[in-house]
C-alpha cells in the first residue's frame, strides 16, 4: 500500500515523490530510493540497454487495472535485448507475471506507465557490447497523456533524420538511439510544434519521435513498412485489427512521401505513450480541414473503450491486475 498517494502526473516524465513505491532490481522488489547504479554502469555510458514503454490503464467502474498487450511488450523486449547481445532473465510470460504482481504491491488504482529494461550492468570502460554483464529492471509510475489525443497536434518536419538500420536498428528500442529521438522532439517543442515527424535517409515519412504514423489518402489508411526505420508498434499492430475490425479498412503499408502528407485527408500518431494522436497540422498546413478527421476519431474512441477494458472483443489485449 502507498502511504503517499503520487499527484497525478502531468504527464512531464518527472518521478512522482512517492518514497514507498517498490521497483524491481536486481532480482528482487525494493524500493524505487533504494534502486541505483554506480556512474561507471556501461549502459550509463555508452547506451548499451534496451526498454519497453509499457501502459495500464485504470477503470473505475470495473475497479480494475488493465495491463495492455504486456506480452508483446516482453517479446519485443527479448527482440531488442537479442540485437545487443542480451536476454531476458525469464520468459516474457513470466515477465508479464512479474509486472502484475509490481503493480499489485505497489497498489495502484491509477492510469501507470510501466517500464522495463534490459541493461549492461558491467563497470567498466570500453565501448563494446561482448563480454559484459547484464541485468534486468521495472519501473512504473503513475502516468496521464503523453501528448494531446483530444484538440489534433501541430507537427513539423525535423530536419534530424531517422536512425538508420545499419547505424541503430530503430526496430531494436535501444536507450542509445533515443538521443535521436530527443534530438526530433526538441526541435519540434523549440519550434512551436508538440511533434516531429522524423524522415528517413532516404526521406520517406518513418515515424514520430516516439510514435508510429497513420496517414489516410484517397480514403485508404497507410503507414510506412517495417523496413522505413521504424520500431514496430504495437499499437501500430492493433490500430490495424481496429480498422479492419471497426472500419473495414485493411492498412496499405507501403512508404510514404513527405508531401504525401500536405494532401492526405487525415494524419495521425500512435503509441503507447502517445495513445491515438491526430495530427491537425503538419509544417505550417493544415491536415485535411484542419480537424480532426473521421477515421481516426473512430479509431481513437474504440482505442480507448479497448483499453480501458469496456470492449469484449477486445479482452484479450488485457491481463486484469486486480
Ligand atoms: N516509435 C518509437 C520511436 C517509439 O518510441 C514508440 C513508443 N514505444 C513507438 C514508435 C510506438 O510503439 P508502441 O506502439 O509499441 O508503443
Amino acid at each position: 500500500m502507498l502511504t503517499e498517494k503520487p499527484a497525478p502526473s502531468d504527464a512531464s516524465g518527472a518521478l512522482p515523490q512517492q518514497r514507498q513505491v517498490q521497483c524491481f532490481f536486481q532480482g528482487g522488489f525494493v524500493p524505487l530510493r533504494e534502486a541505483k547504479i554506480g556512474v561507471m554502469t556501461h549502459a550509463f555510458m555508452y547506451g548499451t540497454a534496451c526498454f519497453e514503454g509499457v501502459r495500464a490503464y485504470w477503470n473505475a467502474d470495473q475497479g480494475q487495472l488493465f495491463l495492455l498487450k504486456g506480452l508483446e511488450h516482453y517479446r519485443r523486449l527479448r527482440n531488442s535485448a537479442r540485437v545487443l547481445f542480451m536476454d531476458l532473465p525469464r520468459p516474457p510470460e513470466e515477465l508479464v507475471d512479474l509486472t502484475v504482481e509490481l503493480l499489485r504491491r505497489n497498489d495502484l488504482r491509477e492510469d501507470t506507465y510501466i517500464r522495463p529494461s534490459v541493461y549492461k550492468s558491467s563497470e567498466a570502460i570500453g565501448v563494446r557490447l561482448h563480454d559484459l554483464a547484464h541485468d534486468f529492471m521495472i519501473v512504473c509510475l503513475p502516468f496521464g497523456d503523453y501528448i494531446d489525443t483530444t484538440a489534433g497536434i501541430s507537427t513539423m518536419t525535423t530536419s534530424w533524420r531517422r536512425n538508420a538500420d545499419t547505424a541503430i536498428p530503430a526496430r531494436s528500442k535501444i536507450t542509445g538511439g533515443y538521443v535521436n529521438s530527443a534530438f526530433a522532439k526538441t526541435d519540434a517543442n523549440l519550434n512551436g510544434h508538440d511533434e516531429a515527424i522524423v524522415l528517413t535517409a532516404d526521406g520517406h515519412a518513418s515515424e514520430g519521435s516516439a510514435e508510429n504514423l497513420f496517414m489516410v489518402r484517397d480514403g485508404a489508411l497507410v503507414t510506412p513498412p517495417a523496413t522505413d526505420d521504424i520500431l514496430e508498434g504495437i499499437t501500430r499492430a492493433a490500430i490495424m485489427q481496429l480498422a479492419r475490425r471497426e472500419l473495414g479498412l485493411e492498412t496499405v503499408v507501403r512508404s510514404i512521401d513527405r508531401s504525401e502528407l500536405y494532401v492526405a485527408e487525415e494524419v495521425f500518431l500512435c503509441g503507447t505513450g502517445a495513445q491515438v494522436s491526430p495530427v491537425t497540422k503538419i509544417d505550417h498546413r493544415p491536415v485535411g480541414d484542419g480537424r480532426i478527421g473521421p477515421v481516426a476519431g473512430r479509431i481513437k474512441d474504440v482505442y480507448f473503450d479497448a483499453v480501458r477494458g469496456r470492449l469484449p472483443a477486445y479482452a484479450d489485449w488485457l491481463t486484469p491486475v486486480y
